[in-house]
């Protein structure tokens, strides 16, 4: 049997995956079985950050590597406090609480959320806002906080306590905040799985206003849109937030799981000893490299990925074959004639890897994709869009 039989005979079929395995690669490129080359248009959906192998993260991964791989959390290490110091510096965040996954990260915020409404307005103020056509994650409770019934129906009972309110309609939300006893809102700055939307910048006012005067956590889930995706370091920076939460993982780790819930004030002491855990999370070896990454997002990177942005959107804007261009930064949502699925598999076979976010075609290259790849790229989704 191949890896494709075997794959399927023993592993549970919950992907759809694409015809095709994937043996290296290297920056903004892979390879498959076949020695065919590929360009990176995906990032292993926004993870490899400054794509595969990249020497300086293989280098701060590897030198801890031979040093310490875990200790639990039950000592102090130092990768961790340097990515949560730098964490925090630079995003005026005071503390974090490092988990392995997008889903864990929301999954402390949630709890978080309601320690701090219980303690402040009482053990019946726990409701969550999330909003219609998010994403949140897979676990029992995160799969409740994503407004999306599909994901819900095999699954239910789910954790009792989330709210749902349309994307950018502030008053469905104002209603919410009236009727219900509302720990929380919990928002993307930029829809991705839910098919590339950002926010408005009045929704997110609205939003801030009502936390503000409310007593309500913010909540921000940057698993997707964080660590320079959008242009800025985080997506709500875009928006002139100051939310309460900020969650991330994804691009954060570079290739390895970790996952961060950031406090800010009102958040920073919910927490206490015993209350929250992880055996792996903050694991030395991902830290070291996730401290790499955030080193490499600096203001270079990010106007590059403003730069690279701005191409993007020109080159796909009224082009033949797609109907409207969304998104924010290198995180960029088609939609075009053709089906989303047949576009994949077009520019698949001329060597390009993309995804989908529902009926779009996603975008979300490696943030340091050199400019000749991303032109090369752009010429191909032209041609298979068409
Ligand atoms: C991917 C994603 C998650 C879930 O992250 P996992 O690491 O797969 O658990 C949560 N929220 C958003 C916005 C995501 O894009």
């Amino acid at each position: 049997m191949n890896i494709k039989e075997k794959d399927s005979q023993y592993i549970a079929h919950t992907y759809g995956r694409f015809p095709l395995e994937l043996t290296h690669g290297k920056g903004s490129r892979f390879w498959d079985d076949t020695g065919k080359e590929y360009i990176d248009m995906g990032s292993g959906i926004a993870v490899n950050l400054l794509g595969a192998c990249n020497e300086g993260w293989v280098k701060a991964v590897t030198d801890q590597l031979n040093t310490l791989q875990h200790t639990s959390n039950l000592y102090f290490t130092a990768p961790q406090v340097q990515l949560a110091e730098a964490l925090c510096k630079r995003t005026g965040m005071k503390k974090v609480f490092f988990a392995n996954s997008g889903a864990e990260a929301n999954e402390c915020a949630i709890k978080v959320a309601r320690k701090y409404a219980a303690e402040k307005k009482g053990k019946d103020c726990y409701k969550i806002i999330t909003l219609i056509n998010s994403f949140h994650g897979r676990t029992v409770t995160t799969l409740a906080a994503t407004g999306q019934e599909t994901f819900h129906q095999d699954f239910l009972p789910l954790t009792e306590g989330f709210l749902y309110a349309p994307a950018n309609d502030l008053e469905a939300v104002k209603k919410l905040v009236e009727e219900e006893k509302v720990a929380a809102i919990m928002a993307e700055p930029v829809q991705g799985e839910g098919g590339v939307l950002p926010l408005s910048k009045e929704f997110c006012k609205g939003l801030q206003r009502i936390a503000d005067e409310e007593d309500i956590l913010l909540i921000m889930d940057e698993v997707q849109t964080g660590n320079g995706r959008t242009g800025k370091l985080y997506g709500y920076m875009n928006f002139d937030l100051h939310p309460d939460l900020v969650t991330t993982a994804k691009g954060l780790g570079g290739g390895l799981p970790i996952g961060v819930c950031m406090m800010g004030e009102r958040a920073e002491n919910v927490l206490t000893p015993g209350t929250h855990g992880s055996t792996f999370g903050g694991n030395p070896v991902c830290a070291a490299g996730a401290v790499y990454i955030l080193s490499q997002i600096n203001e270079e990177l990010l106007t590059e990925v403003q730069k690279k942005s701005e191409y993007l959107f020109k080159k796909f804007q009224d082009a033949p074959g797609i109907k409207s261009v969304s998104g924010m930064g290198l995180m960029i949502g088609l939609e075009t004639d053709r089906s989303a699925g047949e576009v994949v598999d077009r520019c698949r076979e001329r060597g390009v890897l993309v995804l989908k976010a529902k009926e779009k075609v996603r975008l979300l290259p490696p943030l340091n994709i050199p400019m000749e790849l991303l032109e090369k790229a752009a010429e191909v989704i032209l041609e298979a869009v068409r």
